[in-house]
């Protein structure tokens, strides 16, 4: 018999009424013929005032303790839906985290699923029960609590749907579906009939809160299909699943993360090494550093900025300013006022112009861009946090995304996803360990850098047309705002393009009174392609580390879900490779 597993989000259960209306849910499904699994979050805001009710006990309390206490959201709603079942004359049975058998690292508050204990549960299904599975919940080896992070109960639901190879797993929210971008920020957004796994991981990540990121990373993993929809009417939702890689629309979504903080440590000594301390110490607090861009400053320092989400500022502050004085850098700055939004889209890996669309949108609104950073389908700007929600709205706007795409796009799997799938999941020690599918280097770029541009709204637009107008294709594109207001930007072009490129750039330089454009000729770029290597966060201070044992400088880095990419000077590609692959060999899928 099929397996279901349905999730209601906290909305979904926030009283006895809604509770009532998920059983109806669950036994309609049962009626269809499938055995059931319904997993439930905490009821309404619980969770919140729980973490409210902890912090006037304790600003800071100790994570085991708060896990202790998250947990008991969760464990409320099970019994309740266990009894709405009941009382509607079917068979129900609810289980915690531990009871599910879902075992997890001692991550407290941010736990990794290690493994599903699957028996239990199917026990109780082949007895007619419906199982109702607590969210958000796992157990560690020696019996205690863990969370895995807010909005986790979408990853239990995917996880569970992939250990009992269930057919689909839906998930049932207070929206019919995933939307261009948050409906409730820009309330033009339109709902996607259907979003690839990448694209959606990526969204997650971005800020789309509607699923939680990791839970993608199961589906995509395990090719796990997820419906997302509404709990309050039968409308069709949103599928998530395997998509063709040429999407006609340059960019599906946008997202924003409203409380970001942007973090520079000045004065960095230009060693190789340097970097590297400054993210590793970071990634061992379990801090994630996004948006990372390193400025070449005068006489051999350089300033390296980054973001962290607002809430982990003070912790990521305390860190970076012990290691910049060991370092011997001249001091750190921050800015707590920025939000990042971003566009994401599969198919602007192959159409020239999307960033400058995007960096034009913004100009002409006069939204000054603090940071970019792109990726092959994700391009991410820092603006100041009172302007996010208009940007957000504009980039929307820019891609016309209210508007339903030309035509309708077909589930495609990739064809060699049954083996590699059977591969992945044969070495996998934990169910979310990181596993990366390949590490290669492209010899083909140069870099331009253009430094001491005042940091005015439409200078990046200004560039980006310049170079558009000479028909030169852009990958990767960092720039942040150094010292004294100017900015520092740099891109990569074609080899062959170098000379056009700098060409092209030369007058406006000089036209606003900034330093003539430089570059290197010759870059090599290493990209490491995987699943969760935004969320796995140190994937980038081990690269940055491994970097820095053979004296490699990174000139420039971005950071997806799906792909990093860092830029080391063009003799160093393959001993970057080289060194690169072997500190990955545990995770490297093709070796
Ligand atoms: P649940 O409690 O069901 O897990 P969440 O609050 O976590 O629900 O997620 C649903 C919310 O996500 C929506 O109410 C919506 O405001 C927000 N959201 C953010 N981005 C998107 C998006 N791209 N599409 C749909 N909803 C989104
Ligand atoms: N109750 C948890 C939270 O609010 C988990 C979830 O709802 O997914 O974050
Ligand atoms: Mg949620």
């Amino acid at each position: 018999m099929a397996i279901l597993v349905q999730k209601f989000g906290g909305t979904s259960v926030a009283d006895a009424e809604k509770i009532l209306a998920a059983a109806r849910k669950a036994i309609r499904a049962q009626k269809q013929g499938y055995q059931v699994v319904t997993v439930v979050s905490a009821m309404g805001h619980t969770t919140d005032h729980l973490i409210e009710l902890a912090k006037q006990i304790d600003p800071d309390p100790p994570a085991r303790e708060m896990d202790m206490l998250l947990s008991t959201g969760e464990q409320v709603s099970v019994a309740l839906m266990a009894m709405a079942i009941h009382r509607l004359g079917h068979r129900a049975i609810s289980f915690t985290g531990a009871q599910l058998g879902i075992r997890t690292d001692s991550t407290h508050t941010k736990a990794r699923i290690r493994s599903i204990q699957t028996d239990r549960i199917r026990q109780a299904l082949d007895e007619g029960y419906i199982v109702i599975a607590a969210g958000f919940q796992g157990v560690t080896d020696t019996a205690d609590i863990t969370t895995l992070g807010r909005g986790g109960s979408d990853t239990t639901a995917v996880a569970l749907a992939a250990a009992l190879r269930a057919e689909t797993c839906e998930i049932y929210t207070d929206v019919d579906g995933v939307y261009t971008t948050d409906p409730r920020l820009v309330p033009e957004a339109r709902r996607m009939s259907r979003i690839s796994y990448d694209e959606m991981l990526e969204l997650a990540t971005a800020g789309a809160g509607v699923m939680h990121n990791r839970s993608i990373e199961f589906a995509k993993r395990f090719s796990v299909p997820v419906h997302v929809r509404s709990s309050f009417s039968d409308m069709p939702g949103t599928l998530i699943s395997w998509m063709p890689e040429s999407r006609s629309v340059p960019v599906c979504g946008a997202a924003a993360i409203l409380k970001e903080a942007r973090i520079t440590v000045r004065g960095v000594p230009d060693q190789p090494g340097n970097a590297a301390a400054i993210f590793s110490r970071l990634g061992a607090r379990n801090i994630a550093t996004d948006m990372i861009v390193q400025n070449v400053a005068e006489g051999g320092r350089a300033d390296i900025s980054f973001t962290v989400f607002q809430e982990e500022l003070p912790a990521a502050l305390r860190v970076v300013e012990e290691t910049a004085r060991e370092i011997g850098a001249e001091g750190v700055n921050y800015d707590e006022n920025v939000a990042k939004v971003s566009v994401v889209g599969l198919g602007m890996a192959k159409q020239p112009g999307v960033a400058q669309r995007m960096f034009q949108a913004l100009a002409d609104k006069g939204i000054n861009i603090l940071m970019i950073t792109t990726s092959e389908i994700k391009i991410s700007v820092l603006v100041e946090r009172d302007r996010a929600v208009e940007a957000l709205r504009t980039v929307h706007a820019a891609f016309e995304l209210d508007k339903e795409p030309p035509q309708a796009e077909e589930e495609a799997r990739p064809e060699e996803l049954g083996n590699d799938r059977d591969r992945i999941i044969g070495r996998l020690h934990g169910m979310e360990d990181l596993v990366i599918e390949s590490i290669c280097l492209d010899e083909t770029q140069a870099c331009v850098t253009l430094s001491n541009i005042p940091d005015r709204p439409g200078l990046a637009a200004r560039v980006f047309r310049q170079v558009a107008e000479r028909e030169i294709v852009v990958d990767m594109i960092v720039q942040s705002v150094g010292r004294d207001g100017k900015a520092m930007m740099s891109f990569t072009v074609p080899q062959s393009s170098y000379e056009a490129a700098l060409a092209a750039c030369r007058p406006f330089c000089q036209e606003i009174g900034a330093a003539p454009p430089t570059g290197r000729p010759k870059v090599a770029k290493l990209s490491i392609l995987g699943t969760g290597l935004k969320s796995h966060i140190d994937v980038a201070s081990r690269t940055f580390k491994t970097l820095a044992h053979s004296q490699i400088n990174v000139e420039m880095i971005s950071t997806s879900e799906v792909r990093l990419n860092v830029v080391t000077t063009g003799d160093k590609g393959r001993q970057a490779l080289t060194v690169l692959r072997q500190e990955f060999a545990e995770e490297l899928l093709d070796l």
